[in-house]
């Protein structure tokens, strides 16, 4: 454990670790905290609602990261040697509404998948900007083990964006666009 921390952490001389910027960090990191946990728990119910077998399997292997992403933050709140605690995300909290009732009133097959990945995507913007936003914290504020954690998860949430935007192009919003709505 030790050896993760940064090399000026703990030694009492870094007053960035009792700056304004670390409260806002400590805070933003909270937030993503709820909404990972939040995201763990709805993915399942797109699962289910999905038809695609691709968007079956890219929503799979996104909730399998979520659930590394929650220990890896978790794992910052320890090496910030910080309880680990959520504190709600209104955003990810009506994200997460919108994609409800994007389940609710499509019909079931392509249109709905189309539907879940706009949501989705909706939801990977939403943690790339935070992430991207607490990488650039930790560098600034020093916590370069932090900041590679951080890292590790926004590039998997930009990967997941970008799979999910090749399935849709590649197949749902083609057959999306082919389906009549029912008169
Ligand atoms: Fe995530
Ligand atoms: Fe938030
Ligand atoms: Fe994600």
């Amino acid at each position: 454990m030790k050896n993760l921390f940064n090399k000026n952490w703990g030694n009492g001389n870094d007053s960035r670790l009792s700056s304004q910027l670390m409260q806002l960090f400590e805070s933003e990191l909270k937030d993503i905290y709820w909404a990972e946990k939040a995201l763990v728990k709805a993915i399942p119910k797109m699962i289910k609602n999905a038809t695609s077998t691709e968007l079956v399997e890219a929503l799979t292997s996104h909730l399998d990261e979520t659930n590394e992403q929650i220990s890896r933050l978790e794992l910052v709140f320890k090496v910030i040697d910080k309880k680990a605690m959520a504190e709600k995300c209104d955003a990810m909290a009506g994200l997460i509404e919108e994609a409800g009732e994007i389940m609710e009133a499509c019909e079931e097959g392509v249109m709905c998948d189309a539907g879940i990945i706009s949501a989705v995507q909706k939801i990977e913007h939403y943690e790339i900007a935070t992430y991207g936003t607490l990488r650039q914290f930790a560098e600034t504020l020093g916590l370069d083990q932090v900041e590679s954690l951080l890292a590790t998860t926004l590039k998997e949430e930009k990967a997941s964006d970008q799979k999910l935007s090749k399935v849709a192009k590649k197949s749902i919003n083609v057959k999306a666009s082919e389906e009549m709505v029912q008169a």
